[in-house]
This record gives C-alpha cells, sequence and structure tokens, in this order.
C-alpha cells in the first residue's frame, strides 16, 4: 500500500554535495514504490552556526526580524540544492521555502510557534507526482515576515507537516540509528530501542536526551503522530530505527525504558524564608519576570514559621538567576541564598511505573549503595528524577542502566 511519509534530513544528512545526493537516491526510492514523499531539510551542518557569526560581528542585539531574515537563508540553499539532486537523477521535485509553503507562524522572531499550515499546493503536487522539499526551521507570519522556530527546528516543521497532511509516519533521518536506552557514548552497553510510546519520548527529551527536538515530539504526541528515527548514513533501507508511536501500538510496556540525564542545569536555594502565603510567587515571581525557565522546584515543610526553597534552571540563567534571588532573600529577611552549578540530573523513564510500586526505591537503594548523595526528588506518572553533584554523574548513570538490566 502506498504511503503518504514525511521525511527530515538534519544538517550532516545533508552536508555535502555527495551527501545531498545520496538523500535524493533514498527519496527516489521511496518514491519509486509509490509512496508520496515530502522532505523537509535542515542547512547543511555548520550553515547556521557561521550565520549566527555574522550576525554577531554585525550587530549582535540588533532586531530579531532581521536575524531570521539571515538565518533562513541556510535552508534555502539545501531545498533548492536537493530539488536540483532528485531532477538530476530524473525525479520531478520543487522546492518551498516555510513562506512559500504556507507554514504559518506567531511573530515571536528566533522562535516562533507553527499556528497553521496550508497544504493544498503541495497535496497537488504530490498528486502530480512531485516530490515536495520544503525548508525546516523557518515560517511566515501574518504579515509576511520571515520567521524561524529556534535551534534544531526542522525536527518540528517536519512533525507540523506530517500532522498537517495527514501523512502515515513522520521520518527523521538523523546521524544515529534510534534511539537507545541511554547515551551508547557514556554507556557502550547501552541497548538500541526498537519502539517505545510518544510519552515516554517526551520525557526522556525533556530530561535531556538529545535524539529529537522536545518541540517536535511535544507536537507529535499532541497530535497522535508517529515519529520514526533513522540513520541516513544506513546504506539501504532495512537499517535499524526506532519507531515512537502511540501508547496502544506498544505490545510490551517495561518498567524502565531508559535513563536520560541532563548536565545544563543549576541549583539554587534560599533558606530561612518567612513561611507564609505568597513566597513561592515572591520568589520565582523575578525569576519568570526575566524570562528564565525554571525546572526542579521543592519546597521543605515549614518549622519555626520559616521555609526553605530550591529549584533549578538552565546553566546560562545561573549567574543571572542567583543575583535576583538573592536581592529577593534581602527583601524577604531570608536567612541565605546559595547556589551550585555543579550538579546534574538523571531520571529513569518508562510507562510501565504508572502500575507498578517501589521503582523509585529501587533507583535510590541502588544510588545509596554507591554513596551517591541524592540533592533532589521529582517524579512524575512515568518518570523519576534525582539530582546529585555533577561528579557523580557517570556512576549513577551506569548503576542505573545496571540496576534495570537496560542492557540485556
Ligand atoms: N539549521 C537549524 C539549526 O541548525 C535548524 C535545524 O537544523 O533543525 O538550528
Ligand atoms: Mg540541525
Amino acid at each position: 500500500m502506498s504511503k503518504l511519509i514525511v521525511q527530515k534530513y538534519g544538517g550532516t544528512s545533508v552536508g555535502s554535495p555527495e551527501r545531498i545526493k545520496e538523500v535524493a537516491k533514498r527519496v527516489i526510492r521511496y518514491h519509486d514504490r509509490g509512496d508520496s514523499v515530502v522532505v523537509v531539510v535542515s542547512a547543511m551542518s555548520g550553515q547556521t552556526n557561521k550565520l549566527v557569526e555574522l550576525i554577531n560581528e554585525i550587530n549582535p542585539g540588533g532586531s530579531a526580524r532581521e536575524k531570521d531574515v539571515v538565518l533562513s537563508t541556510g535552508e534555502q540553499v539545501t531545498i533548492g540544492l536537493l530539488s536540483l539532486a532528485l531532477e538530476a537523477q530524473g525525479c520531478p521535485a520543487r522546492s518551498y521555502t516555510g513562506a512559500q509553503a504556507r507554514v504559518m507562524t506567531d511573530n515571536a522572531y528566533c522562535k516562533a510557534r507553527i499556528s497553521n499550515i496550508d497544504g493544498s499546493q503541495i497535496k497537488q503536487d504530490l498528486a502530480d507526482g512531485k516530490v515536495v522539499v520544503v525548508a525546516g526551521f523557518q515560517g511566515v507570519d501574518e504579515h509576511g515576515n520571515i520567521t524561524t522556530l529556534g535551534r534544531g527546528g526542522s525536527d518540528t516543521t517536519a512533525v507540523a507537516l506530517a500532522v498537517a497532511l495527514e501523512a502515515d509516519e513522520c521520518q527523521i533521518f538523523t546521524d544515529v540509528d534510534g534511539v537507545y536506552t541511554t547515551d551508547p557514548r557514556m554507556v557502550p552497553e547501552a541497548k538500541h530501542i526498537p519502539k517505545l510510546a510518544l510519552e515516554e519520548m517526551l520525557e526522556m527529551a525533556s530530561q535531556g536526551s538529545k535524539v529529537l527536538q522536545i518541540r517536535a515530539v511535544e507536537f507529535a504526541h499532541k497530535y497522535d503522530m508517529p515519529i520514526r528515527v533513522l540513520s541516513s548514513f544506513d546504506e539501504g533501507d532495512d537499517g535499524k530505527s526506532t519507531l515512537v508511536t502511540r501508547e496502544e501500538d506498544i505490545m510490551e510496556e517495561v518498567l524502565v525504558r531508559g535513563v536520560a540525564f541532563n548536565k545544563d542545569e543549576a541549583q539554587l536555594t534560599i533558606t530561612g524564608v518567612p513561611d507564609q502565603p505568597g513566597v513561592a510567587y515572591k520568589i520565582l515571581g523575578p525569576i519568570s519576570d526575566a524570562n528564565i525557565e525554571v525546572d526542579m522546584i521543592v519546597q521543605n515543610i515549614g518549622s519555626d514559621g520559616t521555609t526553605d526553597f530550591t529549584f533549578t534552571v538552565h546553566r546560562n540563567d545561573y549567574e543571572q538567576a542567583k543575583k535576583i534571588l538573592c536581592d529577593t532573600a534581602r527583601e524577604l529577611g531570608a536567612k541565605d541564598c546559595t547556589g551550585d552549578d555543579k550538579i546534574a540530573k538523571v531520571s529513569i523513564i518508562g510507562g510501565g511505573m504508572r502500575s507498578h510500586a517501589g521503582v523509585a526505591s529501587q533507583m535510590f537503594e541502588a544510588l545509596a549503595k554507591e554513596n551517591i548523595n541524592i540533592r533532589m526528588i521529582s517524579t512524575s506518572e512515568i518518570k523519576v528524577s534525582v539530582v546529585v553533584d555533577e561528579k557523580y554523574l557517570e556512576l549513577a548513570v551506569r548503576t542505573l542502566h545496571e540496576v534495570f538490566q537496560l542492557d540485556q
């Protein structure tokens, strides 16, 4: 049965003329067997960074609108080149920038969100037997201004297009052949995962797994769009892949699917704050006013009329957040304001946790045996995360990977 497939190729997959020709060959294999194929491409590897450098040499504080005019050009090069490569190999193709493909966004330049895609022209081209090539990472606002979606945004374009076109599958071609139980660069025993639930992938991405851009997974989860992660470096079409799909299509529910980690966070603590209504707001209000995102939050039970409050932010925001917090501490008459940016967050994720007790204590026991101190804990239905000293990160990941038998 022929399918409608959206394929996305990242920067390394289109990093040279040879690679682009290889991508064209692969696209044609799908096209030849009768599938309708829409291809979304990133800029050639390193190109977007070069554009950022150019911008920074000219006017780093300049207007975001003009930055997007520059940033969007990387993808325009690859859609044209890939279409030319397809044409050279005898396959009719047509390229579209984000604006031409009617990828409508809000006007938040450099981090725009897709609001709607009018896929009628693309559908017409597919019906005419063409391969359609769309620039990832970019769109257009209602006034015709060019926008970009934030770094790594091509994944999101691909998923959004797949949803708009009601595709059978969204295939993300990258430099790895799927999702692993943890990062194989840290744990060589990590195992390839053939299939997992969108919700599990969402937790993995938000807890630090870098395979898929988190916003793309959010989009896929919201609209139930299956994503397949494949390597564009595999020769044929029968290599390994990971299918990230609907909960009900997962036959085997496992307790722990994977171990994710994140070294990009920093911890901030304010102690001895008056234990009164509104205190959490007084502490976090100024942080969010400064546009700093907060991840984990822990507040102690009050005693003696005071309480302690700890939260984590991205490491890049650490200095600024600490300054704001210490100002708040003075205002509130708190006892102390401290911080630490040498921390790491380690999480275990698995859909089976929903119906099984004791997973968290098994995790804590394993960490205790290795003498790893847990600084903070947070949980969701299908995840347990702990914050530990950065120096224990690798040991913690290895230990949990082994204890939950992910290497088997
Ligand atoms: N070219 C853009 C970037 O490097 C978008 C992407 O690759 O997804 O961030
Ligand atoms: Mg990229």
